[in-house]
């Protein structure tokens, strides 16, 4: 049943405010103003008092308002008074009677359609026990079908067969469909202004959920009775609503119907407004809030003081010049977006246009040319490019005191996340890859045909660029920018040979492009401000400026730590390629350069409208903010210069280059084996197309000089361990305090997950082993000593990436010795992480870091081995999830000494294997792998699990000791580069004896020796990995047990000057610096005591021609 009268009135209700708040628009409310005002409050009860609001307004439109509301408990300032000057930060909305109709005027109409007495039904119904449950249900005890249970029908002397069940069903569907668009576009005003927005309804629980027939998105907050067990006019709930939103009450406004709800919030000292028409109650809170609640368009928001422009004279041009007639008066809003030419958007009747003018004040010379947009839109316009429709331009100063011109309003999606929330990662794909199209197509415009030959000069464009963009920053310095500095000295150096000229749009950013409502398909694109003719990289590298941003940059979000694969978003270097290949041109060598000339470029334009915030002529409040970040922007353009720096360096030859002893067959063209250990996208054509190669005997000393796939590997794993790794360390630390240490962590397990799905998975086989990428990524020992450093920072780390000692020696074993079945048995599940394994060679009883003192004994009989021994200090072995063993013993005392040692293949739970007890490295048992200590009696074991053949042990030895050893290297450099950052981070805060630490001489030598000794010894890593690549692991002996001495010295020294930095917290488990100190020390052994290597390279030093000496 539906109440026509109940609608009608509702619909009255909500007249247009329009007239009201045009006629105050002139600041000082006239006459008639005056009287309307006066008019329409006459039935509204105010809690506030309408003069000071009508004040309020005033001075928020003639003065800048600050709040006066500092950041004191929300209690302490509730008991404030009023203030007539306060700035409004929240609107809080009940929902019945305010956004949707009054459910009370709903049910007295449907009491007197049902014949019932007059008398209000509510008061009827809510009365003695009904009303105790009625509160019981809105406060969520118990449900409105409980409710109606509850309320006995007899009471009612009415037709239908449950009168409370039947009000309450037509109730509920009546609401749901009713919605009041002039308050939801109120909403929308108020949040394009920046205001939060919260809905507080008493609310009952209905078929299972909350009845809130609402759009949740239009409200940052939502409190509702049932949920929170507290109902209106409790004041209980307005603070919990208060804190939520984070404000003061001075600082929000409250509307509600019901007066018994407004009193607690007046008295908390919020502003409230009675409801009793819909369109006086956003008359008053326009008066409030000080900007309009009416014609809101889209990405728009009210004009702000100063930008306003005369719009009788506009009026006036479009009627007489351009023949846009309409009765209807001029509603102009400014859109929200960009920072340069203030935008507007302009309804003339149903005429909807868009005006783009120069900003009022002294300009720049050059800057904000409205002209030149307009020239290049008609051009591009009619050469089939999406731009908006051209209507007219007007130089004439007299109209609107500056040249501009109007297009034709074109709505569509803007998307101003790059992020593109809400879609999913094929559409965000169709976007991107739309994108790039429209950028080729701008690209591809013959400059003759659309009349374009003299719209900027021709050949030095990058040149130019860079000189332009020095002056413009050098005419609105504020203060010396020592990146700036850097790149005005550098990028004139670095300037491209060769550049093609083509139309460049100089801002071409995806939230400049108005896409179709529904299809990936650009409509227009807008803001050719900055266009000119011109080198098109500089338009590619501007659209990646977002890949490099933190997702808190405050103008334009970024996507920097975002797993984009993941997103279906393009990284920059795929989304290049792509320009690449739609272009039809070879890939960009010097793409750091332009990157780096990108952020450059932003931060002038930045310190550009700093400055002019600071003279007050910005077109945008946030100018200020955003000037503040040149200083960043040159910082993160710096950075690309560096990496470009490296790059040249990289390419450039080594003085004495290493003869290519081993030559990699498959290094230089596309791998064509995919396998499941491998993510596709490791494989794909756009990776494979950048699988450059770095020319052999070249050493890489720095992440940037890698080949892009590899950077491409790295900047994921950092990203990676930034979200997922750091975070968790501490509670995978606490783990390991528990009971259930020895029980593998799930969290580890989940992660293990994540690496896998990211590609971040077995990195560490290298190219020289695995020659097909079979198994791993195909990197070489160089690519991944860069990794693998990245993996040491935390302890947990190498074990989710399935790249932890001793599974990754065992499974180069494998690759490289075992059969098909042994790999089929273990290799198989190693390599996907389900299984773990350990390495046992090491006796109690004998000097074991001379391997031929080995006594366990391997003895043949019949089909079986027999194995007795007893081994210690076996990690992993503890490992519920170790199945497999990889077992040193003799087969032949009576052999040479490097012929009676062979490995063998042991299942963990073959009868005789017994754990004695876990050992610990200074009371860490590393657990859930741990370090056992084992014995071995009569372990029956197939003669098939011997690896390679009797007495072959020496031999697989040496190789399992090839790149696994110098894994422990890499990730010591790791440890000691995080103990430094963790140090540098504490000295800067810490203050002793009067200054911070960071000035203490001795900390300052501290830190300079660790970062001396850090970088020595990655170099002496990065040498043995290059000669294990090019020269192999025997000729690279010497440097590899160089390196096994150094690393784990250097990083105790390292690790030992953090500890003594932080004090006594240094030693505790809430930092990783203890732990590593810890493994560290014990890395001075496990991998073969310093002694035992210092004697080897004094061997092969005294042997001439032994070890190649000149690298
Ligand atoms: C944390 C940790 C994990 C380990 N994991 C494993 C594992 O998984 N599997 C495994 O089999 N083993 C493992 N080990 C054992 C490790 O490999 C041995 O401890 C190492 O090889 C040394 O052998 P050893 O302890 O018997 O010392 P010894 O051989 O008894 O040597 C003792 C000391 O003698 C001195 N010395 C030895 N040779 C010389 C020389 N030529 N000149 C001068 N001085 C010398 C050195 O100072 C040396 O430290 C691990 C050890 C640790 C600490």
């Amino acid at each position: 049943m539906f109440i026509t009268n109940s609608k009608a009135d509702f619909t009255l209700q909500y007249a247009s405010p329009s007239q009201l708040y045009l006629s105050t628009i002139g600041l000082v409310p006239t006459a008639e103003a005056r009287q309307r005002l006066h008019t329409c409050r006459a039935p509204t009860t105010m809690f506030v008092c309408g003069i000071y609001r009508a004040l309020q307004y005033y001075l928020a439109k003639t003065c800048k308002v600050t709040s006066h509301c500092q950041r004191l408990p929300v209690w302490a300032a509730s008991r404030r008074k009023h203030s007539i000057s306060r700035q409004y930060k929240a609107v809080i909305f009940d929902m019945g009677g305010v956004l949707t109709p009054s459910p009370f005027k709903f049910a007295s109409e449907w009491k007197r359609q049902n014949g019932l007495q007059a008398g209000s039904f509510w008061q009827d119904l809510l009365s003695g026990e009904r009303r105790i449950a009625w509160d019981q249900c809105m406060r969520g005890e118990v449900t409105i079908e409980e409710f109606v249970k509850m309320c006995s029908k007899k009471h009612y002397s009415v037709q239908t067969s449950d009168p409370v069940q039947s009000l309450l069903l037509e109730m509920t569907n009546y609401l749901s469909n009713q919605t009041c668009s002039m308050m939801r576009e109120a909403i929308q005003c108020i949040r394009a202004e920046g205001l939060q927005t919260a809905v507080l309804t008493n609310n009952f629980w209905f078929k299972g959920q909350s009845f809130l027939p609402l759009e949740k998105n239009l409200f940052d907050v939502i409190v509702e009775s049932c949920r929170e067990g507290v109902s209106k006019p409790n004041p209980e709930i307005f603070k919990r609503c208060l804190e939520r939103l984070k404000v003061c009450p001075e600082e929000s406004v409250f509307l509600d119907d019901l007066g018994e709800n407004l009193k607690p919030a007046a008295e908390l000292g919020i502003s409230t407004i009675k409801v009793v028409n819909v369109a006086t109650a956003i008359q008053e809170m326009e008066l409030i809030l000080g900007f309009p609640l009416h014609g809101y368009v889209h990405g728009t928001q009210a004009v702000r003081k100063g930008m306003e422009i005369p719009t009788a004279n506009l009026k006036k041009y479009l009627q007489t010049t351009l023949g846009i007639v309409s009765e209807e008066p001029l509603v102009l809003r400014t859109f929200s977006h960009g920072q340069s030419n203030p935008t507007y958007h302009v309804q003339n009747g149903v005429h909807q246009l868009v005006l783009r003018k120069k900003p009022p004040g002294k300009l720049l010379h050059s800057a904000h040319a409205v002209e030149r947009e307009y020239r290049v839109m008609k051009a591009l316009g009619a050469v089939g490019v999406p731009v908006p429709r051209i209507i007219a331009l007007c130089e004439d100063p007299s109209v609107l005191g500056t040249s501009f011109y109007l297009m034709e309003y074109c709505p569509g999606r803007i998307f101003k996340d790059p992020t593109l929330p809400g879609l999913t990662a094929s559409q965000r794909e169709d976007i991107y890859v739309e994108m790039n199209h429209i950028l080729c197509q701008i690209h591809k415009v013959d400059i003759k045909t659309a009349g374009l030959e003299d719209y900027g000069k021709c050949g030095n464009y990058m040149e130019r660029q860079v000189r332009t963009w020095t002056k413009q920053y050098r005419a609105s310095e504020t203060c010396v920018i020592p990146a700036m500095e850097r790149l005005i000295e550098w990028l004139p150096q670095r300037l491209p040979k060769q550049e093609k000229i083509t139309v460049v749009h100089g801002d071409f950013r995806l939230d400049n492009l108005i896409f179709h409502p529904e299809k990936p398909e650009v409509l227009a694109v807008l803001d050719w401000e900055l266009s000119t003719l011109g080198d098109p990289i500089c338009d590619v590298a501007y659209n990646c400026v977002a890949h490099h941003l933190p997702e808190d940059f405050p103008l334009l979000k970024g996507m920097n730590n975002y797993n984009l694969k993941k997103l279906g978003i393009p990284s920059d270097l795929e989304y290049l390629s792509l320009y690449c290949d739609n272009m039809g041109i070879n890939p960009i060598e010097n793409w750091n350069f332009y990157m780096a000339f990108s952020f450059f470029r932003v931060a002038a334009i930045l310190q550009g409208v700093y400055k002019r915030s600071l003279q007050g002529q910005a077109s945008s409040n946030k100018a200020g903010d955003i000037g503040n970040l040149a200083e960043k922007m040159a910082d993160l353009a710096w950075m690309f210069a560096v990496r470009e720096g490296f790059r040249i360096f990289n390419s450039m030859p080594v003085g004495n280059p290493i003869p290519p002893v081993r030559r990699y067959s498959t290094w230089n063209r596309q791998r064509t084996s995919p396998t499941s250990f491998l993510s596709p996208s490791l494989l794909d054509v756009n990776h494979c197309r950048l699988l450059v190669s770095v020319p052999k005997g070249h050493l890489i000393i720095s992440p940037e000089g890698l080949p892009i796939r590899v950077q491409e590997l790295y900047h994921m794993l950092t990203d990676f361990m930034d979200k997922h790794v750091y975070p968790q360390e501490q509670e995978l630390v606490n783990h390991q305090r528990t009971a259930s240490r020895w029980i593998p962590n799930p969290r580890v397990e989940e992660l293990k997950n994540e690496a896998k799905a990211n590609s971040l998975w077995n990195l560490f086989l290298p190219l020289e082993t695995d020659s097909e990428a079979k198994y791993g990524a195909g990197l070489t020992n160089l690519e991944y000593a860069f990794l693998c450093e990245v993996m040491g920072r935390s302890l947990f780390a190498p074990e989710i990436f399935n790249c932890s000692a001793p599974d990754t020696g065992n499974m180069e074993i494998l690759v490289k010795y075992g059969t098909e079945a042994q790999k089929r048995q273990w290799l198989l599940p190693l390599l996907e992480g389900k299984i773990r394994s350990c390495f046992a060679m090491t006796e109690p009883q004998v000097a074991s870091s001379d391997a031929t003192n080995i006594e366990a004994s391997v003895v043949e009989e019949g089909d079986f081995y027999i194995l007795n021994g007893h081994k210690w200090w076996i990690s992993g072995a503890l490992d519920p999830r170790c199945k497999l063993c990889v077992f040193m013993g003799k087969t032949d005392p009576q052999a040479g000494p490097h012929k009676q040692q062979s490995m063998i293949l042991v299942s963990m739970d073959t009868p005789g294997i017994k754990v004695i007890r876990p050992l610990s490295v200074f009371g860490m048992e590393d657990p859930p792998g741990g370090h056992g200590d084992l014995l071995f009696e009569n372990v029956r074991v197939p003669k098939e699990n011997i690896l390679l053949g009797p007495g072959r042990g020496f031999e697989i030895a040496q190789g399992r000791l090839g790149p696994g050893r110098i894994h422990h290297c890499m990730r010591l450099i790791g440890y000691a580069d995080r103990a430094l950052e963790l140090m540098k981070e504490r000295v800067k805060s810490r203050v002793a004896f009067g200054k911070p630490l960071a000035e203490q001489g001795t900390i300052k030598a501290d830190i300079a020796n660790s970062r001396i000794e850090i970088e020595q010894a990655r170099l002496l890593v990065l040498r043995a990995a290059l000669l294990m690549d090019t020269v192999g692991n025997k000729e690279a002996a010497s440097a590899i047990s160089m390196i096994k001495l150094v690393a784990p010295n250097m990083a105790l020294h390292v690790i030992d000057r953090a500890i003594q930095a932080f004090g006594a917290a240094g030693l505790s488990e809430e930092l990783p610096l203890a732990h590593f100190f810890g493994w560290a020390r014990a890395l001075r052994l496990a991998d073969g005591p310093d002694e035992v290597h210092r004697a080897l390279i004094a061997k092969l030093e005294l042997k001439q021609g032994g070890t190649v000496r000149s690298h």
